[in-house]
């Protein structure tokens, strides 16, 4: 695998934001590609990057980051971004 540097905390969002938008929650909240980008850029600007640069690493990181509690307090930012995106859609 060729990679330069990756910010762990953008995997472990992506997927969170898919799960919340499409969840029972945000029923009537837009679904588009332009809403999703713009929730996980806002969230990932609210919470700390985590960036490697090997394979290995990403795994460690990953897996110190993909824990239940802090799925928990990364989700909160990501309600945050979801209610700032409702609140301001760029369409
Ligand atoms: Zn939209």
């Amino acid at each position: 695998m060729n990679m330069d540097y990756e910010n762990v905390m953008e995997e472990i969002v992506s997927p969170l934001v898919n799960i919340l938008m499409m969840g029972p929650d945000y029923p009537t909240f837009c679904k588009c590609k332009k809403c999703r980008n713009d929730i996980i850029a806002l969230s990932l600007n609210s919470l700390p990057g985590h960036y490697v640069t090997t394979e290995e690493g990403r795994i460690r990181v990953f897996e110190q980051l993909n824990t239940e509690e802090n799925r928990k307090w990364i989700n909160k930012r990501i309600i945050m971004a979801i209610h700032t995106v409702g609140k301001y859609p760029k369409h």
